[in-house]
């Protein structure tokens, strides 16, 4: 790999209160990396000692091979977009957008084609002479971008770029912040708490729960191999079943003894994640004999989401959430008893 940004034990304090522990991060040349993680789980902050803005309380931050921990902001030639770091409110925008090229010493000319390019990469054409002050939320955090872009910065950061966007824009804008990342070949880190921006941007994810790394690796590994229950719960909302082990592969849960891959003693404390798309079901009938790797619940709630339906199953005192568009949704009634099939396959089991 060839490491761009590399940290080391990052760590942070804010008095007593360890806000980043141990926060390890190797980043290559051009990769798109998120930070994702709940509020208040370090993100920010670790975006923040990156850029400079707030020093580390342990560990090394190295740019290039180079610590770069004692570096000031502005020395260290990256393109950021923070809500802290506001437009230039009395400037129009195309003065916004030029600014850095106008301190390099890039002619007037030059400065107004560039600021035109960026404003149609940023879906903005047409609004250069417009005050900052006149714009919509969503178009300041584009005009940002624009502007962090003008210069190209050896490292592009954003803290939750396009979180003032409605849907569609916001989706429109992933597509183009990717590619626009792509085109420009930087190394981008950007800070969501959006488990679907993230996938969409990034070509790795790093999953942050309290202060440390959680997971670190591309969207859909840690969608399909999630490292702990906290992961495959925070990305795509994994239903958690509480078990235990029985016997080698063997698992109790909620009653039933299920074939899953567990190699923990037997009476260990485990929980078992599987995404609601990864769950099926079949009308339960009495008179039958149980199924294999089932266990039996009753279809508690039901709706029709257009492309597909979402069904709540109540199995014991757990709810699990269920997503499919095939016939069995489409016949799928309030009240039905069904086996909940688990397909070892597609779950994982966790320790605790
Ligand atoms: P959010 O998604 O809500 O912005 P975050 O994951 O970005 O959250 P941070 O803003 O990095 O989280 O904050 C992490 C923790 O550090 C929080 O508990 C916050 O209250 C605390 N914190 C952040 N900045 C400071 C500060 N300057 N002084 C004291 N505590 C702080």
């Amino acid at each position: 790999m060839d490491k761009h940004l590399e940290l080391r034990g990052i760590g942070k304090r804010f008095g007593t209160a360890e806000v980043l522990s141990g926060v390890d991060l190797s980043i290559a040349r051009g990769e798109f990396v998120c930070l994702l993680g709940p509020s208040g789980c370090g993100k920010t902050t670790l975006l923040r000692i990156i850029s400079g803005f707030e020093s580390a309380s342990s560990g090394q931050l190295l740019l290039d091979g180079q610590e770069i921990n004692h570096v000031a902001p502005h020395l260290r030639g990256f393109g950021m977009v923070f809500q802290s770091l506001a437009l230039f409110p009395h400037m129009t925008v195309a003065e916004n957008i030029a600014y850095g090229l106008k301190l390099k010493g890039v002619a007037p000319a030059q400065r107004a084609s560039r600021v035109e390019e960026l404003l149609h990469m940023v879906q903005l054409p047409a609004i250069a002479d417009r005050p900052v002050s006149a714009l919509s939320g969503g178009q300041r955090q584009r005009v940002a971008i624009a502007r962090a872009l003008a210069v190209p910065p050896k490292l592009f950061l954003l803290d939750e770029p396009l979180s003032a966007l409605d849907a569609q824009l916001r989706d429109s804008m992933q597509i183009e912040l990717r590619q626009l990342q792509q085109q420009f070949g930087v190394t981008t880190i950007v800070v969501t708490h959006d488990q679907h921006e993230a996938m969409m941007l990034s070509d790795r994810l790093v999953v942050l729960k309290g202060g440390r790394v959680q997971q670190c690796d591309t969207p859909s590994h840690v969608y399909r191999k999630p490292a702990n229950a906290f992961v495959a719960e925070f990305l795509g909302a994994a239903n958690l079943l509480p078990g235990v082990v029985r016997g080698p592969g063997m698992v109790e849960v909620l009653g039933s003894t299920l074939a899953l891959p567990s190699s923990l003693p037997a009476g260990s404390k485990v929980t078992l994640a599987v995404r609601s798309e990864d769950l099926r079901f079949e009308q339960a009938h009495l008179d039958a004999p149980a199924r294999p790797n089932s266990i039996s619940g009753e279809i508690d709630f039901l709706r029709d989401l257009g492309a597909k339906s979402e069904l709540i199953l109540r199995c014991g005192d757990e709810r699990l959430r269920c997503h499919g568009s095939d016939a069995q949704f489409q016949s799928a009634r309030c009240g039905q008893r069904v086996n909940v099939l688990i397909d070892a396959e597609r779950c994982s089991v966790f320790a605790g």
